[in-house]
């Protein structure tokens, strides 16, 4: 399965059609993850396209709850991308350019909605980011094909990430599978083309005669969520509250990450009680911000003009970006990971234990492991976990309870606020030793020493399970083995699910028993 080399493959086929078609009276920009109006590259295209040609620029966002089900958005994300609809609504509408936002029921039908509108609006191009998801990839190839049948053009370029892939090779001509030598390939790629890390401009403001032309695209609302993702009131208040939403947020979360944080990142970034992150996955994973403005700001605050140097921070933090492209490019060269396929297929034969009591504590927090019902209330609250915790809840649930990690994968897409499948796939093949990690499956992270090393004060604890807030600092990572059980169970505490030491030694040997099975 290759679907990228097929929409690469379509796209040159049509090329010749795409120069033929001729500009009518719009041009149209498609929006997808990439809500923002500054720094899109398939949005600057459109807008140039538009302004060659002076016709005006519509944009459109195409509502899919079917997507939505394929992709387990969470409510809590879908309501932060309907939100910042409306703040893109009113920005693009200050440029006179409309914004129209349509629910589409079935996503087999989206191609040929959008045909219908194309044809409706007088238009013959199409602009879009690419998505790099085996569906998505599959459904612009078809579609390009569709429009040059039409003598219609649809482009569809690379945007998300700052490499995009296909472009890095070991010496050998193949894809890397590890992240420091591909980290390496990355570096100096962008260093060879600094345009990658460039700013798009934002689009040109529409001729006036658009406002009365596209009147009624103007005068759309943005719809409801669908049913099954809609949030409750108390749910809306408080996710509205921790998650300001729209491309303006995600600058001054930014800017203001630059200013405080990003040069002790190197020694913060690990400590779940401490706000040493920049809280900007949820800005990347809707597109509200671009990951080359991100590297780009950071690098202009640095004092070096190199990626790779200066500030340990800032430093750190770029090779954490760049992670996002990892997980990118390392699925559209295996797309088999987006089937529900570990990456490693020596890891496939697994037995794992489907204890749902194990489970639905582990969901709820309620292990007797406090850094892991921690973080797992943090998710539960807030649609958002530090990733060092993410990496312990992770190892927690695939090898201390020995449960298939595709249910915790995708628990995490449920809840998230910034669910991201390839990173989310990414992080949980890395903790569950069957992704894209040299380390061998004997890696198990010990939940006790993880909590003492990272939350040593207990103060990420204290704030997510209060019911160990009168704890001592050495109490409160282990309550019943550290003679505060009395006071824990008081409190209705629970007592740790599985013996650590036993689990793993079941781990170990289920891995290797699936292993050898393979
Ligand atoms: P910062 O530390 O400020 O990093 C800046 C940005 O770099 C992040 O916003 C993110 O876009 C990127 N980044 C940082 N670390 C990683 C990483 N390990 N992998 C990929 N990108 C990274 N991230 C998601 O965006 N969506 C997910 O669905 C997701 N699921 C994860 C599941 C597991 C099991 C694990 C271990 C990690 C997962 N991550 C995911 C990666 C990481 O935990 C989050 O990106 C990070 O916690 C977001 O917080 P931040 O924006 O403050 O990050």
């Amino acid at each position: 399965e290759r679907p990228i080399e097929g929409l690469i493959a379509a796209l040159e086929e049509t090329a010749g059609a795409r120069k033929q078609a001729r500009v009518r009276h719009a041009v149209v920009h498609w929006f997808k993850m990439d809500l923002r109006h500054s720094d899109n590259r398939s949005l600057a295209l459109a807008s140039a396209k538009a302004k060659e040609a002076g016709v005006p620029l519509i944009c459109v966002y195409i509502i899919s709850p079917q997507d939505f089900e394929a992709h387990l958005t969470s409510p809590v994300r879908v309501d932060f991308m309907l939100r910042t609809l409306s703040v893109l609504k009113d920005d693009l509408a200050a440029l006179d350019i409309p914004l129209y936002v349509e629910t589409v029921d079935k996503r087999k039908d989206i191609p040929h909605r959008m045909l219908e509108l194309m044809e409706e609006w007088g238009s013959n191009h199409l602009f879009a980011n690419m998505e790099y998801e085996v569906d998505e990839l599959r459904r612009e190839a078809r579609m390009i094909h569709q429009f040059a049948e039409n003598n219609m053009s649809f482009e569809v370029v690379h945007d998300t990430c700052i490499v995009p892939p296909g472009q890095l090779h070991t010496g050998a001509g193949k894809q890397y599978a590890v992240y420091t030598p591909w980290y390496r390939a990355w570096m100096a790629h962008i260093h060879e083309n600094l345009d990658l890390i460039e700013l798009y401009d934002r689009p040109e403001k529409n001729p006036d005669a658009a406002r009365r032309t596209f009147k009624t695209l103007f005068d759309c609302r943005i719809p409801d969520a669908p049913k099954n993702k809609q949030l409750s009131d108390e749910e809306k208040k408080r996710f509205h509250g921790l998650w300001p939403c729209g491309e303006h947020e995600a600058m001054s979360r930014l800017d203001k990450f630059c200013d405080d944080a990003v040069t002790s990142y190197h020694d913060k970034r690990n400590i779940p009680g401490d706000s040493g992150t920049s809280g900007l996955s949820v800005h990347l994973a809707s597109g509200t911000i671009s990951s080359r403005t991100c590297v780009r700001i950071a690098r202009d605050r640095n004092k070096t003009k190199r990626l790779d140097g200066g500030h340990q921070g800032i430093q750190v933090w770029i090779s954490e970006v760049a992670w996002r492209d990892f997980y990118k490019h390392v699925l559209v060269h295996w797309p088999y990971v987006c089937m529900n396929k570990p990456f490693k297929p020596e890891y496939a034969n697994i037995e794992w234990s489907y204890n749902m009591n194990h489970f639905e504590a582990w969901c709820e927090g309620r292990t007797g492991f406090p850094i892991v019902d921690a973080a797992m209330r943090q998710l539960n609250h807030m649609g958002y976990m530090h990733n060092r915790c993410r990496m312990i809840v992770a190892s927690f649930l695939s090898k201390d309870l020995l449960i298939d990690w595709r249910m915790g994968e995708k628990y995490f897409m449920e809840h998230l606020i910034d669910g991201d499948f390839a990173s989310n796939n990414g992080g949980w093949g890395f903790s569950a030793s069957v992704g894209v990690d040299p380390q061998p499956y004997f890696r198990v992270f010990n939940p006790l020493l993880q909590s003492e090393k990272f939350d040593s004060s207990g103060e990420y604890i204290r704030k997510w399970i209060p019911e160990l807030g009168a704890l001592s600092d050495k109490e409160i990572h282990d309550p019943y083995n550290r003679g505060a059980g009395t006071k824990a169970k008081k409190q209705g505490y629970p007592k740790q699910i599985v013996d650590h030491k036993g689990a793993r030694e079941r781990a170990l040997s289920a891995y290797k028993a699936g292993l050898e099975s393979g």
